[in-house]
């Protein structure tokens, strides 16, 4: 009878919904049991996607063409949020093959012109292209001005791409600030970024500790060694940290040797937070060579920290 077909496809469809369902706990089970780290509130399929760190630029003030000014990003399926925000930002994010519309969220260490000269770039270059507003900005205090200085430059621009013969859409230059605070988590989907004080001199800079589903991740912006640094990157899986020579430091001027050592991190420095942090890798950045090879420089770390370190390079994908 029509009806008992009915009723024996249905419980078949039932059976069918019930095994899948079974093997969905399942596997759910499996993973958190063997990575006690994925967040149980994660499901099965989003767990499936990994974090990528690509390292967008490596560079410093000193003009190098291998290495553009400093900026990272972090992927998680297809969010991305973006670290400093250096020059030449935006053409290595194409490189990277990120797609120009999904770079809507960046986070700024401090306001140092390495690390913000890319800043117009980032604002507008991707609108051209079509990404939609808003675009938020997060940085120290300090940010909603140098925005509003940068929007300023540029408004005659927009005027003319908004309302002349390109009739670009007036919500793509839509820029929201937020000037973050010490401590304070900030939630973008599956990306937490906790914005913790560093000591770089008298600006207010931030390091950041980034946790997505399957990975904590710690950047450090600038800075030199700080009790925070050590706090923050507790347990964490990567360390991506500044570094110079301590070998080159030593052939600089008493007034250079001075500033470096109340602004950044040395290598013989870097080692020893490396041995007390252990992450499972630690990745070197925005590095001053000056004139120590980077072998040299890889060198005075693993001589005294017997961990994974990488010196990065922009481009470099982990
Ligand atoms: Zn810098
Ligand atoms: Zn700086």
């Amino acid at each position: 009878m029509h009806f008992v077909n009915i009723a024996v496809e249905n419980s078949t469809r039932l059976t069918i919904y019930l095994s899948q369902l079974n093997l969905f706990f399942f596997f759910s089970f499996v993973l958190n049991f063997k990575n006690p780290k994925i967040v149980s509130h994660f499901n099965v399929f989003e767990s499936k996607l990994t974090t990528n760190i690509i390292l967008l630029g490596t560079g410093t003030p000193i003009i190098d063409p291998d290495r553009m000014g400093p900026s990272l990003s972090i992927q998680y399926g297809r969010e991305i949020v973006l670290f400093d925000a250096g020059p030449g930002l935006i053409r290595r994010a194409k490189k990277a093959n990120l797609n120009p519309e999904t770079l809507k969220v960046i986070f700024l260490s401090h306001l140092h012109s390495d690390h913000t000269a890319g800043l117009p770039d980032f604002m507008y270059t991707p609108s051209v292209e079509g990404r939609p507003g808003p675009v938020k900005i997060y940085g120290p205090s300090g940010t909603q001005e140098m925005i509003n200085n940068i929007k300023k430059a540029y408004s005659q621009d927009v005027q003319i791409r908004v309302n002349g013969y390109e009739q670009g859409k007036k919500e793509n230059y839509d820029f929201e600030v937020i000037e973050i605070e010490d401590g304070k988590t900030y939630v973008e989907n599956h990306i937490q970024i906790l914005p913790f004080l560093v000591e770089h001199g008298e600006w207010p800079s931030f390091g950041f500790r980034i946790t997505t589903p399957d990975r904590i991740i710690v950047y450090s912006g600038d800075t030199k060694p700080c009790k925070n640094i050590i706090k923050y990157s507790r347990e964490c899986d990567v360390l991506i940290h500044e570094v110079y020579s301590s070998s080159g430091l030593r052939e600089k001027s008493i007034k250079w040797q001075n500033y470096h050592t109340h602004m950044h991190t040395s290598a013989i420095e870097l080692a020893q937070i490396a041995n007390k942090i252990q992450p499972d890798l630690l990745i070197l950045t925005h590095q001053i060579f000056w004139n120590t090879s980077e072998k040299e420089l890889l060198y005075q770390i693993t001589n005294l920290y017997e961990g994974r370190v990488v010196s990065g390079h922009d481009l470099d994908v982990f």
